[in-house]
């Protein structure tokens, strides 16, 4: 279908964005790499009258690093991360996320800021920030920034803590340097969106697991953190047999959906799978 009409702009700074989504209000809508929003205009889900285009705003695509962490602006594309070192030296599981993410074509336009704002609960790059436990920076109508944590970030089904006045613009992650990582993805074929996956990041000293984040992937009806696992696997010695029904328990008290691909209890099954081939991975079993 071809989308309903809509204006267009193209602002070239921050604060001129800022100034047409304020003028715009719920009319307006943010484009990025569109890969998201172009599908959702062409079957008419949404019909914004304005497209605002961040493309000619500076400072909003790239990786700095800031000494502790890495600030990674919301325009940067998937593969701008993939090819970026240090991405995958202090947020590893990111990238092995985005190597999931659809194909080259989508990989080259799509933005992170664009996947997390969207949020849709399968898409891959929701469970590395929330187990990297990322900060969303926020900039307001008036120029300011507020910070966000990324588990408040997700409010609910292609809801986040992004206004329509605001734009999204940094995902700042403290380093993980020499943290073990994994993100496991179930599809039946390949370049599907996920029906369940799993983030883990972990450190284990001395074949014990010292710190532990979980994270999962349409799970409900936004990523979720695994609290309970998470605690449970401190202090564990980081093998297969000692891990089994800790892992097993990750899928417990979440509501999943059921689609044609798994019912909940499949995926709540898929979930405890998928955590243990995870947590076995970032801790170098
Ligand atoms: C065929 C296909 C297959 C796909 N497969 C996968 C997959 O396997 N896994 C996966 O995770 N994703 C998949 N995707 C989705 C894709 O990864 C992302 O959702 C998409 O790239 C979003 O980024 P974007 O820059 O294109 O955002 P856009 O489409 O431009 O925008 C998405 C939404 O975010 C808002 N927005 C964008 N940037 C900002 C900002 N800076 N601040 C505030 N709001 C903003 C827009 O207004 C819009 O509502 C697939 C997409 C397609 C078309």
């Amino acid at each position: 279908m071809i989308p309903a009409a809509f204006d267009y702009v193209a602002p070239t700074s921050l604060s001129e964005a800022l100034a047409a989504l304020a003028e715009h209000g719920d009319d307006a809508k943010i484009i990025a790499g569109g890969q998201s929003l172009l599908p959702v205009l062409r079957m008419r889900l949404n019909a914004p009258e304005v497209l605002v285009d961040l493309a000619k705003v500076p400072g909003l695509a790239g990786i700095t690093d800031a000494g502790d962490r890495l600030r990674i602006g919301a325009m940067t594309t998937y593969q701008q991360l993939l090819d970026d070192p240090a991405v995958a030296e202090h947020a590893g599981v990111l990238v092995k996320a985005i190597t999931e993410v659809a194909d080259p074509q989508i990989r080259h336009r799509g933005t992170l800021g664009g996947a997390l704002a969207h949020a849709d609960p399968a898409g891959d790059v929701g469970a590395p920030v929330l187990a990297l436990d990322a900060t969303m920076v926020i900039a307001g109508a008036d120029g300011t920034e507020r910070r966000v944590p990324a588990a408040e970030f997700f409010l609910g089904l292609f809801e986040t803590a992004v206004g329509p006045r605001e734009v999204l613009v940094a995902v700042e992650i403290s380093k993980h340097t020499g943290w073990g990582s994994a993100y496991e993805k179930f599809v039946r074929v390949s370049h599907q969106w996920a029906i369940v996956g799993v983030a883990v990041t972990a450190r284990a000293e001395a074949g014990t697991i010292t710190e532990a984040r979980v994270a999962l992937t349409n799970m409900g009806a936004t990523p979720l953190r695994a609290r309970d696992v998470e605690q449970a696997l401190i202090g564990m010695p980081a093998t297969a047999t000692d891990l089994d029904t800790i892992c097993a328990r990750a899928g417990e008290g979440t509501e999943p959906p059921s689609d044609l691909n798994g019912d909940a209890e499949y995926r709540r099954h898929l979930a405890g799978v998928l955590t243990r081939r995870a947590v076995l991975t970032a801790v170098g079993t």
